[in-house]
């Protein structure tokens, strides 16, 4: 029962706390909409005694030596691993991946834990004597401050860990404000950054949505915002608080493009272009969305995608039969249902729809299989984050390549051939950020870059890889000079 589910307290001040007396959202799980939670709608006073407690424990943990804050961090990764298990389960539970989706999701997240333990050598900073007679310059990276971080609800756990670890151990003040769509595994997360002893205030979780979100934006004690999320709220958390002289990097939506070649293996390039578009129920910012099949691989590429999608198992995440599981809310399903009708309206044919178990309580929708899209209709060109996969049919690798570049996004993009000269052709003119040959996710590992390109991402840098611990520190450069007495 609603009334009876608990409210999620927060963690501010090295305490857990309840909000009292404010609204709060249910958290449902998605494959039955049963209510595992309340989530508090935390207001302005609550955001502002984190960012207060924040500044506090800054002195002193950015003092500690960095080699100390690596071992913290060390802990709270050798938790992050035991508790792997009991993770997954819970992003199934209120996300509703696949329990399988759900292990790599943390395996991810783990590995962005790992990453911040190179904190000693990544933070290592440049010097050169004698720049002028008797003249030195050292330049350091030192930490921004106080960092907010706001996540989605498609990766609960790996986003924050692109996130937390690396700014803790880099001796920032970390603010968590998690999805309220998914704010159990930030939950658990929080609790493993509470075992491993940092001190009261350098770690803090903050529910909420839009509006405690917008309140850490505008707070002057934020020295930074690291935002994933959709492209309309990216852009005004980049616009907000890069006008209040913050810090921002936020990544945004997607639509990303999958050419097909003639010569592609299609006995490995269908299984890899299904689990992209349908893995998560396409709640992914690097599924596959839009197909580019160049002449004349279409017609069998469609047949061979269609006999699939068919027979994809929908079904519970828990449910190890299951091969794809539910939206994550009953609203966003409604609004991939209007995109469907919305291509069907446009001229696109549906190749294949699948099909749902009967009875299913929770918020499942039949993926969709779309053929014959002409790349300007809005099928093609907005990002749906939902299971439907548009076919457009293309006479040549140069004409594909400007169909995917021709895209406002520029997240993710993939190629399938195998000829070595036009995957290079397509990695060289290709405007995306993360590029794949002969792989459905093109996801790097956490010790390289993950940024998209153009309306994927305002701000710069990346999320992960040495580029992020520019994003968690600044430069300091010294120019000494010391006289004879
Ligand atoms: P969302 O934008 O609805 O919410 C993301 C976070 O921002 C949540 O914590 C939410 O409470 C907060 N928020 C929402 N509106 C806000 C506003 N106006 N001001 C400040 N904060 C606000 O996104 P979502 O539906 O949770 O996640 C899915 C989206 O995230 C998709 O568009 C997906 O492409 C994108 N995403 C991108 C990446 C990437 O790497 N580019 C990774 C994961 C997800």
């Amino acid at each position: 029962m609603a009334s009876e589910s608990p409210i999620l307290p927060n963690y501010v001040d090295g305490a857990w706390r309840q909000v009292d007396g404010v609204a709060s959202v249910e958290l449902p799980d998605p494959a039955t909409n049963a209510v595992l939670a309340r989530v508090p709608l935390s207001p302005d006073g609550v955001v502002d005694t984190a960012v207060r407690a924040a500044r506090t424990a800054l002195p002193g943990w950015s003092a500690v030596p960095v080699a100390e804050r690596a071992r913290c961090l060390a802990r709270f990764r050798a938790k992050l691993e035991e508790a792997a298990g009991d993770l997954a389960r819970t992003i199934v539970r209120e996300n509703g991946k696949t329990l399988a989706e759900a292990e790599g999701s943390v395996r991810r997240g783990l590995e962005a834990a790992e990453f911040a333990l190179s904190a000693p050598t990544l933070l290592q900073g440049s010097a050169l004597r004698n720049v002028a007679p008797g003249v030195d310059v050292e330049s350091m990276r030192v930490p921004v401050g106080v960092v907010a971080g706001i996540t989605p609800f498609n990766f609960p756990v790996m986003v924050p860990l692109w996130m937390a670890p690396l700014a803790l151990v880099c001796g920032n003040s970390f603010i968590l404000k998690p999805s309220e769509r998914a704010a159990l595994s930030a939950q658990a997360i929080a609790r493993l950054f509470v075992e491993c002893g940092l001190p009261a205030g350098a770690f803090g979780l903050v529910h909420g949505a839009a509006a405690t979100a917008s309140a850490l934006v505008a707070h002057p004690g934020v020295d930074a915002i690291a935002f994933v999320g959709s492209a309309p709220a990216a852009k005004e958390v980049y616009t907000r608080a890069a006008a209040g002289g913050k810090r921002v990097l936020a990544l945004a939506g997607a639509k990303n493009h999958l050419l097909v070649l003639p010569d592609a293996d299609l006995d490995r390039t269908v299984p890899a272009i299904l689990s992209s578009a349908f893995g998560s129920a396409g709640e992914r910012c690097l599924a596959a969305s839009v197909v580019v099949a160049v002449d004349p691989v279409g017609d069998e590429l469609v047949r061979r995608l269609a006999e699939k999608v068919r027979s994809l198992r929908l079904g519970a995440g828990g449910d190890a039969e299951s091969e794809m599981g539910p939206l994550i809310r009953g609203e966003h399903r409604a609004r991939v249902e209007e995109w469907i009708r919305r291509g069907e309206a446009e001229g696109a044919q549906i190749a294949a729809r699948g099909v749902i178990p009967p009875g299913s309580p929770g918020n499942f929708l039949a993926p969709v299989l779309f053929d014959r899209v002409r790349p300007e209709m809005a099928v093609a060109q907005e990002e749906i984050f939902g299971p439907v996969l548009c076919v457009v049919r293309s006479p040549s690798l140069g004409d594909a390549i400007d169909v995917a570049n021709r895209s406002r996004f520029g997240n993710a993009a993939s190629i399938f051939t195998a000829d070595g000269r036009s995957a290079r052709e397509f990695t060289e003119r290709i405007e995306a950020g993360m590029v794949g040959v002969n792989i459905g996710v093109p996801a790097p590992p956490a010790f390289f870059p993950f940024v998209g390109w153009k309306g994927s991402v305002y701000g710069d840098l990346a999320a992960t890889g040495r580029e992020s611990v520019l994003f968690y520190t600044r430069p300091k450069t010294v120019v000494s000079r010391w006289f004879a007495r």
